[in-house]
């Protein structure tokens, strides 16, 4: 079997595994379940994968503990299930070196979607290094698009080496788009990423903030727009 079709899935919940097995079947993959995220790792170690569907909540740890624990020998890439908002902040953290996530429920087209996505992006990447997979998604090996700099130790923005005066809403904006330049982002996940009480604010809201961010990065340089709008779909930063 090419090990580029190989895909691992860590999920305890054998209804949700049966249902990502079929549909990663389905497209011509060859998954294998864990049900732990001991039993994972050591799938990890006896043989390569293309990528991992990790869960976050297993019953032998935090699938952002077992991630960790792959990530200091592999640079595999990493799809994360999870399940509440609570994780999902998490998941938008650059630290933990996941390569995106999924929230539940999701459907199998979605799932099936975001892998081949992510294998499109880094390549088939497991015998790549970690360094090595971030320069090809167009990013540099810390994770931030080449042109934006985050500093999350003084929460600012540096866009083309100049510092931007952004509100603090405008920078967390920038910050959870930055986390995953070309990845479009929903206005409801870049709400939850941004707003202590997202509930509190309506959709247009991101709108409103997206569109006073581009007007500071066009004060810099106006002949692009590194901010992109999906219609229908959300926002993205773009990769390069
Ligand atoms: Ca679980």
């Amino acid at each position: 079997m090419d090990e580029r079709l190989r895909i691992l899935i860590v999920e305890d919940e054998p209804a949700i595994a049966d249902t990502l097995v079929y549909a990663l079947r389905t497209e011509g993959f060859a998954p294998e379940w864990c049900a732990t995220g001991r039993a994972g790792l050591a799938a990890l170690r006896a043989k390569p994968f293309a990528l991992v569907v990790l869960d976050v909540g297993l019953p032998d740890g935090s699938g952002f503990d077992f991630c960790k624990e792959i990530r200091a020998g592999s640079a595999v890439p990493v799809l994360f299930l999870t399940a509440r908002n609570t994780e999902l902040d998490r998941v938008l953290g650059l630290e933990l070196g996941g390569d995106d996530y999924l929230t539940k429920p999701f459907s199998p087209r979605e799932l099936t979607a975001r892998v081949k996505a992510i294998l499109r992006r880094t390549n088939g990447g497991p015998l790549r290094t970690h360094a090595e997979t971030a320069e090809a998604r167009g990013v540099s090996p810390t994770g931030q698009a080449r042109e934006i700099e985050i500093d999350e130790e003084r929460c600012l923005v540096r866009y083309r080496g100049q510092e931007l005066q952004l509100t603090r809403y405008e920078y967390r904006l920038m910050k959870a788009l930055a986390a995953k330049p070309g990845r479009v982002f929903s206005r409801e996940q870049l709400m939850s990423a941004a707003w202590e009480d997202p509930g509190a604010s309506l959709d247009r809201t991101v709108d409103a903030h997206i569109k006073t961010l581009r007007a500071k990065l066009h004060a810099v340089a106006s002949d692009r727009d590194p901010i992109q709008t999906h219609r229908g779909l959300g926002y993205s930063l773009c990769s390069a």
